[in-house]
């Protein structure tokens, strides 16, 4: 009731698409009969979550922030949701995202935009901008978002909440609704590291419904979070001293550096080289991907229809695409379908690819001989509501720290660590091998 009264309160943040809570209320008398019963209702037993509306909870209403879903309902829930559900966790609502988990801002989505609760005049980041808001404001305590190229870590950054992006595969993507496959993982956000340690380890490992997720045997991410040791951190030189970056953002990482020496870690510039092509190389692939995996949004199978009769099955599809769809995910596919297009693929999508490799491989070098890559999350605070609208490239170009770790598929987390004198918080992204979550999360831990 607490969260539920929140929620109310802070509408106008537009965090909260639904909010299930004749459902919730349900599920949380039900507990509290359990636990007087002498029951234990598992580690999760009344924690409230708020999950993005690209993750799908059966006989919820599941929209990706599209109009072209509006209207449908799941069948069935998301593994991440099932093993929530199972250790006794409340989901008390759908939260706001950018439409298909495209955009850095929450301002792509078709039922408004979301605001930052730190100041309403500045967007929350995105996609999942509503799950970040939710925890930031406390309409919940935990929230799961998807992350293909940042929209975990970036919102977390610009909220000043922590953000966690799992190695690719380690959380199932069963019932997460497909932006980039190769690319799309589960995120949580919390307020401390304790928190988004135990709903990874509730929400990981295998899954008999998708084939991509790790058959690694999930740890105890309940270990010492306290435990601390002398570490070997490396920073990106070419990240940091990147023009995009603000400067006092810059000053303010580099005396965080000279901290961490301070305590006896090492902390070692080393060079990327690939960073100018790293934001080229996400974008082709993953609207490449995109433009693949939303043909299935026809107008016949979910949601919108154009309300237009006597049609020939090429104008049915091409109106209620048309109606349907947003802008920028209109831009998207349209982009993917060029970059895949016979003539171009090899000049696009096969070069993308290529670089790719060259990223993993560089970033396998790097974490051969470091313990963990210390990072900016975003090269600025929280922009203002509508400064990037009307130039996607530079919207795209400021998820150059972000989409690194998607690309190679490690563990990166944003945490909060910083004030900008503009008022804004900023975070430090860290990032380690891959299904090295123990590491990431003690030392994520140990710096917050
Ligand atoms: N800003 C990135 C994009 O628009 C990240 C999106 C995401 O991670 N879902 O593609």
């Amino acid at each position: 009731r607490v969260y539920l009264d929140r929620i109310e309160q802070q509408r106008h943040l537009n965090a909260y698409l639904e909010v299930f809570d004749a459902r919730a209320l349900e599920q949380a008398r039900a507990l509290d009969g359990r636990i007087r019963a002498g029951e234990r209702p598992g580690k999760l037993a009344g924690v409230v979550v708020g999950i993005k509306d690209v993750i799908c909870y059966k006989g919820h209403e599941v929209t990706a922030a599209s109009k072209i879903l509006e209207g449908f309902t799941s069948l069935f829930s998301a593994t991440a949701v099932e093993r929530l559900l199972a250790e006794g966790a409340i989901i008390i609502g759908r939260l706001n995202c950018d439409e298909f988990a495209m955009g850095s801002t929450n301002e792509n989505s078709a039922y408004g935009k979301v605001l930052n609760a730190l100041d309403n005049t500045r967007v929350p980041g995105g996609s999942s901008g509503g799950s970040a808001v939710a925890v930031q404001a406390g309409l919940c305590q935990v929230s799961l978002g998807s992350d293909t190229g940042g929209s975990v870590r970036q919102p977390a950054d610009f909220c000043g909440i922590v953000g966690l992006k799992p190695t690719y595969g380690r959380i199932s993507r069963h019932g997460l609704i497909a932006y980039a496959s190769s690319f799309d993982q589960i995120g949580i956000f919390g307020s401390n590291i304790a928190d988004v340690a135990l709903v990874l380890q509730v929400i990981s490992g295998p899954d008999a419904y998708d084939s991509t997720a790790s058959q690694r045997e999930v740890p105890d991410y309940q270990m010492d979070l306290r435990h601390n040791k002398n570490r070997k951190f490396a920073y990106l030189k070419d990240a940091l001293h990147h023009n995009g970056l603000d400067p006092e953002m810059r000053e303010g990482y580099e005396s965080f550096f000279e901290q961490l020496k301070s305590e006896g870690h090492t902390v070692e510039g080393v060079n990327f080289d690939y960073l100018d092509y790293v934001v080229a190389a996400y974008y082709v692939l993953t609207t490449a991907e995109a433009s693949s995996n939303l043909s299935r949004y026809d107008g016949v199978k979910y949601g919108y229809r154009t309300p237009e009769k006597d049609l020939d099955l090429a104008d049915f599809y091409k109106k209620s695409r048309s109606e349907g769809f947003g802008k920028e995910v209109k831009r998207r596919i349209l982009l993917g379908t060029f970059v895949l297009s016979a003539g171009y693929y090899d000049a696009y999508f096969t070069k993308a690819q290529q670089v790719r490799r060259l990223c993993v491989e560089k970033m396998q070098q790097i974490l051969a001989d470091y313990d963990a890559i210390l990072l900016p999350t975003v090269p600025a605070t929280a922009f203002r509501i509508g400064e990037k609208t009307d130039d996607p490239i530079a919207m795209y170009l400021a998820d150059i720290y972000t989409v690194l770790a998607n690309l190679t598929g490690v563990p990166a987390i944003s945490v909060p660590l910083f004030r900008h004198s503009n008022g804004m918080p900023y975070g430090l992204q860290i990032i380690t091998r891959e299904f090295d979550e123990e590491n990431l999360l003690q030392i994520a831990n140990n710096v917050l």
